[in-house]
């Protein structure tokens, strides 16, 4: 091999962008081709987040950060302390491109387009003198002594020193890579909302709490964060956390479980008696289902009171100590029927893809074959919803940019 490796990069996403970029940077003297199966560059980057691509996180703590990651967030504890999100911030900032925080922690370019971050990697890739193909496909893969011979679009051959797989969630490459040695965990979809076909809150669609805690009953699985209900069931941060927490166990379960809602999780059992109980003191000749916790929205309250079996006409002063128990229960533990799962506003991450312990987090290579690289969700690695899906791309991309060109 010349000290200048051919390095040839799978995929025109974030991660095969960023780290072709690096590569080209780190060693101007390498040929660095990157080929993309589809017209369009970086397709996804464009869609992300409503149009605005959501960056990264304000998480600039590698130990918090990674517990962002269902799967992945352990290998991505080395790598975060070498480009995290505060590496992100200053990337784009030198590329003068400026990054903003929202309320809950997801950075967007101050223009709010995903075409900013767009065009800036697509600038960026032209000055560094990445060669760019769009509409190839990589079709096989040969290990060679040194390097690797490869099928590209209409059984055209090429040799490089070095080969880097950015090919997102892509059934075909993870068969390719499965034919040379590769494990692929199976990928099942990752991120969704919960359907619950016939849902007593469906009239309160639109309706959010800001804080609930979100257990799938008869599992270790539990979420806290806001709620969001919808006309088909569940959405929210908290469902969305619990979806990707839970992506291959309800996967498992053919998305059919019970859904457990703790409406107010600050309070305990007796401090949910004694608030009900204060309700009775304060406001007797008030209608029950008329005026409930000051945190629950009133329309969510009567739903709850109703379905404790509050009738529509009772009195404050009447609340027996059996509705009062059912009310505790439906405040604490309100169950619902999960049948299904939909998409989060298209956007679907992917759990699965090439097994973690195959590759070396230092550099992003292949343990199995020599020169072969990483990046991005081609790999067993996904976040919540928030800007962490692509930190995992800038992240693995930087490395394997880094590492591919010395
Ligand atoms: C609608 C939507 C919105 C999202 N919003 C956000 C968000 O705001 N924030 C966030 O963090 N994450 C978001 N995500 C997730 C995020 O987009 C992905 O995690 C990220 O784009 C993965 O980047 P990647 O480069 O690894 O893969 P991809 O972006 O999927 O890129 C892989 C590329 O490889 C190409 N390819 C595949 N096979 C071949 C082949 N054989 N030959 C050549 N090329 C090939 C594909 O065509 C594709 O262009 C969103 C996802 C979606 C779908």
């Amino acid at each position: 091999m010349s000290t200048h490796p051919s390095i040839v990069i799978i995929g025109g996403g974030a991660a095969g962008f960023f780290a072709s970029i690096i590569a080209a940077q780190n060693s101007p003297k390498s040929a660095v081709t990157l080929f993309e199966k589809s017209k369009q560059l970086l397709t996804k980057v464009r869609i992300s987040g409503g149009g605005r691509c959501n960056v990264t996180h304000s998480c600039f703590e590698p130990k918090q950060l990674v517990l962002n990651y269902p799967r992945g967030g352990k290998a991505l504890l080395g790598p975060f302390s070498r480009f995290q999100p505060l590496d992100t911030i200053e990337w784009f900032n030198k590329h003068d491109v400026d990054l903003k925080t929202e309320a809950d922690g997801r950075m967007f370019p101050t223009t709010d387009s995903s075409e900013t971050i767009a065009q800036c990697l697509m600038e960026a890739a032209n000055e560094s003198h990445v060669k760019i193909r769009t509409l190839v496909s990589l079709t096989a893969i040969k290990p060679l002594e040194s390097g690797f011979i490869l099928t590209v679009g209409n059984d055209e051959s090429i040799h490089c020193d070095r080969l880097l797989m950015a090919s997102g969630s892509n059934t075909k490459i993870w068969n390719l890579l499965a034919g040379l040695g590769h494990t692929i965990i199976p990928p099942v979809p990752s991120l969704f909302t919960f359907n619950v076909p016939n849902s007593p809150l469906s009239e309160l669609a639109g309706i959010s709490v800001e804080k609930v805690e979100a257990k799938i009953q008869g599992t270790p699985l539990k979420q806290t964060g806001p709620l969001l209900i919808t006309h088909w069931g569940f959405s929210g941060p908290a469902i969305l956390k619990l979806s990707a927490w839970g992506a291959r166990l309800l996967h498992e379960k053919a998305y059919k479980a019970t859904l457990q809602v703790n409406w107010l999780p600050e309070m305990s059992l007796s401090d949910l008696k004694e608030m009900l109980l204060r309700f009775k003191i304060s406001s007797p000749a008030r209608l029950l289902v008329n005026e409930g916790p000051d945190k629950i929205p009133r329309k969510l309250w009567k739903k709850l009171a109703e379905r404790a079996g509050a009738s529509a006409t009772l009195r404050w002063s009447h609340l027996s100590s059996a509705l009062l128990q059912k009310l505790i229960l439906e405040l604490s533990a309100s169950e619902f029927k999960i049948e299904g799962k939909t998409t989060y506003k298209e956007e679907f991450v992917t759990c699965g893809g090439v097994a973690l312990d195959e590759i070396d987090f230092k550099t992003m290579q292949s343990k199995k074959i020599p020169n072969l690289y990483f990046s991005g969700e081609v790999l067993d690695i996904d976040g919540v919803t928030g800007g962490f899906n692509f930190q995992n791309a800038w992240t693995t991309g930087f490395i394997a940019g880094k590492s591919i060109s010395v």
